[in-house]
């Protein structure tokens, strides 16, 4: 059986990516890798399904393991992306989706060179802003710095092989699969 695809996607929170994924992940080809956090579920987050929600403590003890294919602090929270899963679906032909930030993506560069990166930016950083606050779900001092920190992702653009708009979600699910199947179609060299 063909390998799966390992692609990665990245965004600035409040991009709309949750949205666009979901669509996405109605097609059972793909496996989403479910990342491990230190952060406090969001309501409507089910343990297991958005995240592995774990302690600090743990999460340090997977890292000593080396049970990490690539982890990162984001915002004052660990987040990691476990390897076993991934390795096990991308061999049962699935392709993977990693949906990780910046510096985690770097170091997928870094380790997999087999994978594609995707970026995903908003309109504007205020429609951003926008999109976060009708959300309700952080504080006006924790939207300031997931602004800045947007800020500073989308500046990390170039580092990635596609990048797209969310300006009208069902426009963007279609260029999301659009970029998957160029990715199942490139020939290896
Ligand atoms: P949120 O708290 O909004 O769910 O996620 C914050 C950021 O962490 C997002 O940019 C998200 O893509 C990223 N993230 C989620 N899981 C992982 C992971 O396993 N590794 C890394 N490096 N980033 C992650």
């Amino acid at each position: 059986m063909e390998r799966g695809k390992l692609i990665v996607v990245s965004a600035p929170s409040g991009c709309g990516k949750g949205t666009i994924l979901a669509e996405v992940l109605r097609d059972p080809k793909f496996y989403f890798s479910v990342s491990c956090t230190t952060r406090a579920p969001r309501p409507g987050e089910v343990d297991g399904v958005n995240y592995n929600f774990i302690t600090k403590e743990r999460f340090e003890a997977l890292i000593a393991e080396g049970a990490f294919l690539e982890h990162a602090e984001y915002v004052g929270n660990y987040y990691g992306t476990l390897l076993a899963p991934i390795e096990e679906n991308l061999a049962r032909g699935k392709d993977v989706l990693l949906e990780i930030e910046v510096r985690g993506a770097e170091q997928i560069r870094a380790l997999r060179p087999d994978a594609s990166l995707v970026f995903i930016v908003p309109p504007s950083l205020e429609v951003l802003r926008e999109r976060l606050m009708n959300r309700g779900t952080e504080a006006a001092e924790v939207i300031d710095k997931r602004v800045a920190q947007a800020e500073q992702e989308i500046s990390c653009r170039e580092r990635y092989d596609y990048c797209l708009v969310n300006d009208k979600p069902e426009d963007a699910v279609a260029d999301f699969k659009a970029i998957v199947r160029a990715i199942e179609l490139k020939v290896e060299k």
